[in-house]
């Protein structure tokens, strides 16, 4: 046999494929299988990505493949060549996308293989035991009367609490069996869905819209963009239920795993089929036995986060991803991509539906809809009767402030309690203050790592960088001038619940931030305990803001939004929109009506009209026609190089070398380099350069025939540098 040779794609941040030998006793691995290699001084997981090629490298150099992993390619083909599809377009190196992919014990080299248990049963010689005759040894009379009624798994022993001792001695004795069982996935059937709500006109139509496609199995997007307590869900349950019948597979991705429990519940109480979550809260074992009854089709419905995106599916008909607008469904470091665009790409080359589902869907999204590549189904009115929300402004410039609150809004709280009711406070801002501020001086508590303010954090005692996570005393005096005139500045959410103790001492408050749900099952239980009504006042960050139902609230406020008024990134006015309408549909629900407070220093903005006036989707309109006007995503197509060094002039070097290539192309503009809004963080400063377009092609194009170039500069090698591909955040 003739020496063989194969390509591999390994973990590395290198675009670089590595050729290795195949020992002549392994078998020709297919596309796809694992191989375990040497690379320097260590060994790689990585996945073949041809065989019989003819080496890029001498003879001399190579090395041979140590194992062959696989006897069969981990992802089907359709899932396969969506990866490979993402490795281009993002630009990113194959290699860390399929890690990246993988379910984390898959990547580290595990055969990817089903759970097993253990299961016990009495042998011929148990069978001709005497219980009365194990009078003395009551555990193993426990155990060999429970086999009497049949074989038992490990759990099942474990639920009875039969000691191991108990099992082990009677094995030993040869009266009881056991043996090694995969939990293999099982048929299922779904026969039908509990409480399906009669649909109201507008919610009919979108499911009926749905239906054809659906059972035509054709590739199809569908925005469904309906205000919140609209009924998006109950369009989602029953357009599954088409799907579940047929015994297809349905994805569902959700922007944050705190909403992943409250999505599994409503879902098992519709449909008595199987169902997978896979998020980040879980074990590496617990996702992989996810993956594979998604990947084998022993799931019928399968939850989960961004990276859910990747899950193979047996045989899919459906994916909806809700909150469409999300920015968490971008990934912002290492391979950066945009779990809805690929789901999109992933509809069309697998060949299902795919609904993305928002009350306040992206432009992106909506200019989609409007060039009709997508289907806008619109839900415009509150399902169950509820109302939609009343909208008022307080000018905060005529007003007196009490740590945050006007006089005006508290005369509103306390309306609303005296009647009740629950109240919601949104700040997004954790903490106690923004930063301690030198009366006397002008200092502030800057971190010395990063070009920004430490937060004070009362109740832990410390300054705290929620930039780098850097901790620090904190000072009694000035750091610069020693003076005790130290004051606290910037409001946070730690300071508003101390606020609200005093303001209303009857009643309780619960705050709902990162600081005060860091334990696992805290959150849930918080949301558990604000949407219970156990709780009259709500303080909370982003966190409440998203998704979840609080039937009893019928006051919501946002306290301080001013600052992305002002922001200079463009997207800052749809973010604006999308938490002030989140926050807003917090209100009134149920069977009460409910009223949003902005509160702003600037009530005339023309933002702040639009939104309290007319609404999202006027906002929506008119801001698409700005970004039309001005060539701005969706109307053109952008990346960003990113740069960092503890060096500011290798930072901005790499970058000034990289433009000296990129700026020779006259469809791509390109502008910087220039620092970041946040110029240092964790000791390293930090620059930016964008690209930009009118046409996505031209940009991508040079982007692929430079990069090979741009990598190897010398510069490369005093700074980290990435490439972000349609960029979402610009920090
Ligand atoms: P969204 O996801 O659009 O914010 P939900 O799906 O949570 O809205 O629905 C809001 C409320 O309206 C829920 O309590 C839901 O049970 C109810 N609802 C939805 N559709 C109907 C309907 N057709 N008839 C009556 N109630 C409905
Ligand atoms: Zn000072
Ligand atoms: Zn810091």
């Amino acid at each position: 046999m003739s020496i063989r040779y194969v390509r591999v794609a390994l973990p590395v941040p290198m675009r670089q494929l590595f050729d290795y030998r195949l020992p002549a006793s392994a078998a020709l691995p297919s596309e796809g299988v694992r191989v375990r290699v040497p690379f320097g001084q260590r060994q790689l997981i990585g996945f073949v990505l041809a065989t019989n090629v003819t080496p890029e490298v001498a003879e001399t150099q190579l090395k041979d493949v140590i194992e062959v992993l696989d006897t069969a390619p981990l992802w089907p083909d359709s899932m396969w060549n969506l990866l490979q599809w993402a490795a281009r377009y993002y630009h990113h190196p194959i290699g860390d996308v399929l890690s990246h992919a993988a379910p984390g014990l898959v990547r580290q080299g595990q055969l990817p293989s089903y759970a097993t248990t253990t299961r016990y049963q009495l042998t011929e010689l148990g069978r001709e035991q005497v219980l009365s005759a194990l009078n003395r040894a009551p555990q193993q009379q426990r155990f060999i009367a429970a086999l009497q009624r049949g074989a038992m798994h490990a759990d099942g022993v474990r639920a009875l609490d039969i000691p191991s001792s108990t099992v082990k001695s009677l094995l030993d004795k040869g009266w009881v069996s056991a043996e090694q069982l995969e939990l293999k996935p099982s048929a299922w059937q779904c026969e039908g869905a509990h409480g399906a709500l009669i649909l109201n006109e507008e919610q009919a139509a979108a499911v009926g819209a749905m239906s054809g496609p659906i059972e035509r199995k054709e590739a199809k997007v569908w925005l469904l963009d309906g205000v919140t307590g609209s009924g998006k869900t109950e369009v989602y349950l029953q357009a599954m239920e088409t799907v579940l019948k047929r015994g297809e597979q349905v994805v569902v991705l959700v922007p944050e795993i705190g909403l992943t429990p409250q999505t599994v519940a409503r879902f098992e109480q519709r449909f008595e089929v199987p169902i997978v979550s896979l998020h980040s809260g879980l074990t590496d074992s617990e996702r992989l036995q996810s993956w594979l009854q998604a990947r084998d089709g022993g799931a019928a419905i399968i939850i989960g986060t961004r990276s859910a995106i990747f899950t193979p599916c047996k045989n899919i008909g459906l994916m909806i991803l809700d909150e469409e607008h999300d920015s968490s469904f971008k990934q912002q470091d290492g391979f950066r991509y945009n779990a809805r665009d690929l789901a999109v790409k992933r509809a069309y080359q697998e060949g299902f539906g795919l609904i993305l589902g928002s009350a306040t869907p992206s432009l992106e999204s909506l200019a989609n809809a409007k060039a009709r590549r997508y289907q806008h189904l619109l839900l415009s009115n509150r399902a169950g009767g509820a109302k939609l929300a009343h909208h008022a402004v307080i000018d905060l410039k005529q007003q007196r402030l009490h740590q945050g609150l006007s006089d005006q809004l508290l005369a509103t709280m306390a309306k609303h309690l005296q009647a009740g009711n629950q109240v919601l406070l949104f700040l997004n801002r954790r903490g106690y203050a923004s930063a301690l501020l030198c009366h006397e001086c002008g200092w502030t508590s800057e971190c010395d790592r990063c070009q920004a303010n430490m937060t004070l954090h009362q109740q832990e005692h410390m300054l705290q960088c929620h930039h780098c996570g850097g901790q620090r005393r904190i000072p009694r005096q000035c750091g610069d001038c020693g003076s005790t005139q130290v004051i606290s500045q910037g409001l946070g959410t730690e300071q508003l619940e101390e606020a609200i103790a005093k303001h209303f001492p009857g009643y309780e408050a619960l705050r709902i931030d990162r600081d005060s749900t860091r334990k696992k099952g805290q959150l849930e239980q918080a949301l558990q305990d604000a949407a219970n009504g156990k709780f009259s006042i709500l303080i909370g960050t982003q966190m409440l803001a998203k998704g979840h139902h609080f039937p009893h609230v019928t006051l919501v406020s946002l306290l301080d939004v001013d600052g992305a008024l002002y922001s200079s990134d463009f997207r800052a006015p749809e973010r604006l929109a999308q938490l002030y309408l989140q926050v807003a549909g917090r209100a009134g629900r149920a069977e009460k009506p409910g009223t949003v407070v902005l509160q702003t220093h600037h009530p005339e903005h023309p933002l702040i009209q639009e939104l309290v006036n007319n609404g999202y989707r006027d906002f929506a309109a008119a801001a698409l026609e700005e970004r039309q006007q001005a060539l701005l995503p969706p109307y053109a197509a952008m990346a960003l190089l990113r740069a960092e060094a503890t060096k500011r002039d290798a930072a901005e070097a790499v970058l000034k070398a990289m433009a000296g290539y990129l700026n020779q192309h006259p469809e791509v503009t390109v502008i910087g380099p220039m620092s970041a809004p946040l110029g240092r963080r964790a000791g390293r400063y930090r620059y930016q350069l964008l690209l930009h377009a009118e046409q996505r092609a031209p940009l991508h194009s040079w982007l692929k025939q430079l990069l090979p170039t741009l990598e190897k500069l010398p510069e490369t090698r005093k700074a980290r540098w990435s490439l972000d591909i349609d960029p979402q955040d610009f920090a």
